[in-house]
């Protein structure tokens, strides 16, 4: 069944808002509830992709938290908290580490308009010393409670909400792609389309077909392929 023109759309106008130069690195959060409710977070604000150093052997896993959020932000995996920082750098992010240590500065006296990435960690053990060390800046979310931090999925949430008020008053929002790499933007929206077609092409080694302005395939494709489910 071809895409419903106003699906295509709808598509299109949450791609459109994405953001590139705001992420999140996490560092072995693997509880599949935090994870999920971070991607959630990260889909509501237009975050266009995460970043995740997973403890060794495991794979990150998501629950009904997410809504699914995970099929609309790709999450990267690292193998190490030293590559993950390098390639984050490489792109030009300022890194945030959240780090409850009296060197943190109060978020709220960041800037986050610019290229940002905030670096969370576990629930028992917080960032590791290695990403302490490599961080830009670190800040924290003062909190007035007993309880000495917050959950982690929480922090993430309030960082990131922050950073999008932050670039809606400077009036950077983006609103019609300029946020996402276009070679990148025509990929995700067909990925986001049609994500059967895109798998059978991955295993093809072959590019996506084009789309038509209405989100049509412009070409035709084996009757063995489905468009949809
Ligand atoms: N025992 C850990 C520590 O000392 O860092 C607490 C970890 S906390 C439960 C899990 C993660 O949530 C932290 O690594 C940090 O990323 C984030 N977090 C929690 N409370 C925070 C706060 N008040 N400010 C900034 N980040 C916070």
């Amino acid at each position: 069944m071809p895409l419903l023109p106003r699906r295509f759309e709808r598509l299109k106008a949450v791609l459109d808002r994405r953001m590139g130069d705001l992420t999140v690195l996490l560092e072995q959060v693997d509880k599949p509830h935090n994870l999920s409710a971070i991607l959630r977070s990260c889909d509501a604000v237009g975050v266009l992709e995460a970043h995740v150093v997973s403890m060794a052997g495991r794979t990150p896993t998501f629950n009904c938290t997410s809504k699914g959020s995970e099929k609309w932000v790709p999450l990267h995996r690292h193998p190490s908290t030293a590559e993950a920082l390098r390639q984050l750098k490489a792109q030009g992010l300022r890194l945030y580490g959240t780090h409850l240590s009296v060197d943190a500065i109060d978020y709220r006296d960041c800037d986050f308009t610019g290229p940002t990435a905030f670096l969370l960690g576990a629930e028992k053990w917080g960032l590791s010393e290695e990403a302490i060390e490599l961080v830009d800046q670190p800040i924290v979310i003062p909190m007035l409670g007993m309880v000495q931090s917050l959950n982690v999925s929480v922090a993430t949430a309030t960082l990131l909400f922050e950073a999008l008020r932050q670039r809606q008053a400077a009036g950077s929002l983006p609103s019609q792609g300029e946020g996402v790499d276009p070679q990148r933007y025509g990929r995700m929206l067909f990925e986001w389309a049609y994500p059967e077609v895109a798998a059978w092409c991955n295993r093809q080694g072959r590019p996506y077909p084009a789309l038509d302005g209405e989100g049509a395939i412009s070409e035709t494709l084996p009757r063995n392929v489905r468009l949809r489910h």
